[in-house]
């Protein structure tokens, strides 16, 4: 259960139930799928600056392999649940499937503040995580990848540790690791370039032009950078996007009404993603409360932080101007926001395949570690517009044919290809 009272394990569940019950799924198939394979909870014993041994509790949830490796981030937070994680492992499981690319669902969490962490603090937890999972992850098991809080150098301190205990090079143990490093060139980039692809095939089905569409972004961390990168490169306007305050213990939005400037804003901004408040004030920047992000008359709404972002409290708070949600962030409509929003029709791009970008650039990075082949930045984006666009027209192509809406014709083709696998395997 998060903070707020929002449990996403059950929100995920009551999703996977819903799509289950229409696609009239066996029960064996049901039980199978509404719950994590395996998981592993530890207890990592970790050497502080100051001499002192902390305890930071862990985990990794391997939802399904079916369609093969577990896949997913490892993410770095204070509030950090295991059934976050399930939930996030969960949704994994989906998107790589309607990304359809041959891998499963995973996903791993440490309960920690990185902004109360020295480097040296951060590497000794990744050693330690590895050291306690590395038995169970690798190339062909479970491939983790960068998450909130969790960057390209968390990466390499991960692989090096699995790589001195096996004794031997593995580049494919992880995806997301620095360019240099056996890294993909575009994956810093992809899921926030991987969400505007999408809008933008949007955009071209409803008949408008990107370069009359204003979209608030919820967040500044990667996603919601790049994605506001390649929106603006393509003649979009954002008007928002907001940040977490860690001196005020807050979260913020930034609002410009011609639009913001994306390296004036970036040059100002830590690596957590948190805008510097007088900064951005001498900059002529509005600082309202974070909660405004949903509150501006925008055409779309671009949540890119965490989970439950639109709930049943702030749904009726976005204005009717808006029509359209494209999420870059995990899980951050509530179910019961999510019902208010098919009332309004709102047209909702749901986060498993709008943010699949990240996942299917770092399949790319897997296929170039293992043949320690890197292909150039262009051949990269290209592949993963031409992957995110073929998606968003599977589902898209769906929802029209069933008339049903793009979350459920999103579930619907991840679900039934998860099943087919199990089914395939004679698993059910
Ligand atoms: N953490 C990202 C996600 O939620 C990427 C996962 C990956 O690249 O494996 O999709």
């Amino acid at each position: 259960m998060t903070e707020d009272g929002y449990n996403p394990y059950e929100m995920a569940q009551e999703q996977f139930d819903r799509i289950a019950e229409k696609l009239n799924l066996d029960e064996g198939l049901k039980d199978l799928l509404r719950e994590p394979i395996r998981e592993y909870h530890f207890n990592l014993p970790v050497k502080m600056d100051d001499g002192s041994t902390k305890v930071f509790r862990a985990f990794r949830v391997q939802h399904n392999d079916a369609l093969g490796p577990c896949k997913g981030g490892i993410r770095f937070h204070p509030e950090e649940t295991v059934d976050t994680v399930r939930a996030l492992a969960m949704w994994m499981t989906w998107k790589t499937a309607v990304a359809d690319i041959p891998l499963g669902g995973g996903k791993g969490g440490v309960i920690c503040d990185p902004h109360d962490l020295s480097d040296r603090e951060e590497e000794n937890i990744c050693r330690e995580y590895i050291r306690a999972i590395n038995q169970n992850i690798g190339p062909l098991r479970d491939v983790p990848a960068p998450d909130v809080m969790t960057s390209a150098q968390h990466m390499l301190w991960m692989m090096d540790e699995y790589e001195t205990i096996q004794g031997e090079k593995y580049p494919g143990v992880i995806t997301g690791k620095p360019q240099d490093m056996g890294g993909s060139k575009g994956r810093t980039e992809a899921t926030g370039y991987g969400v505007i692809y999408v809008l933008r095939e949007l955009l071209k089905e409803l008949d408008r032009d990107i370069k009359d569409t204003v979209a608030s972004i919820q967040g500044f961390g990667n996603v919601a950078q790049y994605a506001a990168e390649l929106f603006i490169e393509y003649g979009g306007t954002v008007v928002s996007v907001s940040c977490w305050d860690q001196e005020d213990k807050k979260a913020y939005s930034y609002y410009k009404e011609d639009g913001i400037d994306l390296e004036e804003l970036r040059s100002i901004t830590d690596r957590f993603g948190s805008i510097d408040k007088e900064k951005a004030k001498e900059k002529g920047y509005e600082r309202l409360p974070g909660e405004d992000w949903l509150k501006h008359e925008v055409d779309v709404l671009i949540p890119a932080a965490l989970e439950n972002a639109i709930t049943e409290d702030n749904v009726g708070e976005i204005p009717s101007a808006v029509d359209m949600i494209v999420s870059g962030a995990n899980g951050p409509i509530t179910p019961e926001a999510d019902e208010v929003l098919e009332d309004r029709d709102m047209i909702v791009v749901p986060d498993f395949l709008a943010n699949a970008g990240g996942v299917t650039c770092s399949y790319f990075e897997q296929v170039q570690s293992n043949q320690n082949y890197y292909w150039p930045k262009e051949e990269v984006l290209g592949k993963l517009d031409n992957s995110m666009t073929s998606a968003f027209y599977e589902v898209w192509d769906l929802a029209q044919r069933k008339n049903v809406r793009m979350r459920d014709a999103a579930y619907m083709i991840a679900i039934q290809r998860v099943a087919e696998a199990c089914e395939a395997r004679g698993w059910v």
